[in-house]
């Protein structure tokens, strides 16, 4: 075990600066796609940095397998409520046969996609003369001087390097750039949401097993619970875009009781183990329990396991649970969210409180703006806001749809502030890349 509360002296050394460019956008999940693609369209050049070897981020490395947040369920049918990227990326996945439609499920609905077509769609997406994304790239320093971000240092496969950039974007999910420059973030140990370990059964008899109603499986679930099955979760979301092979979000990542600090190297080790552990139990009980299942094995679990929250960062806009529950509209909004807060606490189930049907509000372009560093955005799951608001905001068609915004302000920003953005230029700029901002009239709890 390594000593936790000593201290040795790092050394600092020149390092080579590999690139100068307009952009460089932090982590290449959701968010940091949109942010990059839509920032070498608008014609800057542009360094997406991504510590895997691919790209999508939570989609595709915890094995997750449905994009949440597109639509709204209207009188039990999905009605689209995101555009711009996010609909280019489904229209994408659609061409390539990585969807089969969206899937209703409580009082909303998802789009089931396959992983490794994702993959593909993102890289063909990336695949912009502008932009250079660097895979097993890994940012672990920020060179801030006079307010300003100058360069990063990147770990990659050879050792560091450093890229300068006139605009910076972080799209790392846990704020990484933001807390390395030096702005203010929140990070709250005891009301963090749980993580998950995503896997994938194969074997499974899908004709069956997708017509298990969610109230159904849950009272299998509690049975299993009953008869002394140490169950962390007992309801939970499965996808099936192939016949055969189902994804599962049931598992829930405690350490010691408490939710993980995935910062702490020790407790994210056995959060990953348990994770694993978890999913050889599911395995088991859905064998005897949950039909369809009897001939099921595990494929894979995700390469990393699934983590919901960590930092957030304190913009000059905090988007709290009420701006998302009273549907809140704001002027200077860059995007539309619809999805509920989904808040993955300590008990066997998930809370979920409800937006109105067709019912949405506005993410304001204040919450993707740090205070204290001029020439960065954030976006993403870490934008300035509460844990329950973060619990609405964090799905995929909002990380698009921040991302995008961020892209395109980071371009009109040049070599200026991020605050000084005409937000009435930003909003034509998404409206032009197919955003809506008032997909619906307006709602009873508007
Ligand atoms: C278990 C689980 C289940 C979920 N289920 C759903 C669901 O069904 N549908 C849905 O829509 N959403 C779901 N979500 C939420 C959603 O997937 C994520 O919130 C969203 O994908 C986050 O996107 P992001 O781009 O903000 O961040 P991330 O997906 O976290 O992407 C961040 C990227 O940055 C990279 N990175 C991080 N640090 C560095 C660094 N220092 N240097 C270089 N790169 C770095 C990472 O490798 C990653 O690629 C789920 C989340 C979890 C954890």
């Amino acid at each position: 075990m390594p000593v936790r509360h000593d201290t040795v002296a790092r050394s600092a050394r020149e390092v080579d600066v590999l690139r100068e460019v307009d952009v460089v956008v932090a982590g290449g999940g959701a968010a940091g796609v949109a942010a990059a693609v839509c920032a070498a369209r608008a014609g800057a050049s542009v360094v997406l940095l991504e510590r895997n070897g691919f790209l999508g981020g939570t989609m595709t490395s915890t094995s997750l397998g449905g994009i949440c947040g597109l639509y709204s369920l209207i009188d039990g049918e999905p009605v689209q409520m995101v555009h711009g990227f996010a609909e280019e990326v489904r229209d994408r996945l659609d061409r390539a046969g990585g969807i089969r439609g969206a899937l209703p499920w409580l009082q909303t609905a998802s789009l089931p996609y396959d992983l490794f077509i994702m993959k593909s769609v993102l890289d063909d997406l990336a695949e912009t003369e502008r932009l250079t994304v660097l895979y097993q790239a890994r940012l672990v320093e920020a060179g801030v001087e006079d307010g300003r971000i100058r360069h990063v240092i990147v770990r990659g496969r050879g050792g560091l390097f450093a890229i300068r950039a006139n605009a910076f974007i972080d799209c790392t999910g846990d704020g990484e750039l933001a807390a390395m420059a030096g702005v203010a973030t929140e990070y709250d140990r005891a009301s963090l949401q749980f993580p998950t370990a995503m896997f994938r059964m194969g074997g499974v008899d899908t004709t069956v097993a997708m017509k298990v109603p969610r109230d159904e499986m849950h009272r299998l679930l509690e049975q299993a619970v009953t008869d002394g099955y140490d169950l962390p979760r007992t309801a939970g979301g499965i996808y099936s875009v192939r016949d055969g092979i189902v994804h599962l979000n049931i598992t829930k990542v405690k350490v010691d009781g408490h939710t993980p600090d995935t910062f702490d190297p020790i407790e994210l080790s056995e959060a990953e183990r348990e994770g694993r552990r978890q999913a050889r139990l599911y395995l088991e009980v859905f064998r005897r329990y949950v039909p369809g299942y009897a001939n099921a094995y595990i494929l894979d679990t995700g390469a990393e396991l699934g983590i919901r929250e960590t930092r957030r960062i304190v913009g000059p806009h905090v988007l709290t649970s009420d701006d998302v529950l009273k549907e809140r509209k704001f002027d200077d909004a860059i995007a539309a969210n619809c999805w509920p807060i989904e808040d993955h606490g300590g008990g066997r189930s998930t809370r979920w409180v409800w937006l109105s049907p067709g019912g949405y509000n506005h993410i304001p372009y204040r919450a993707l703006l740090p205070m204290g560093v001029r020439n960065l955005l954030v976006a993403g799951r870490c934008l300035s806001s509460t844990h329950d608001a973060q619990a609405a905001i964090r799905v995929t068609a909002n990380c698009f749809s921040t991302g995008q915004a961020a892209g395109l302000a980071a371009v009109m920003a040049g070599s200026g502030d991020m605050a000084s953005v005409d937000i009435k230029s930003l909003q034509a700029a998404l409206k032009a890349g197919g955003v809506n901002l008032a997909p619906m009239p307006e709602t009873a709890n508007a």
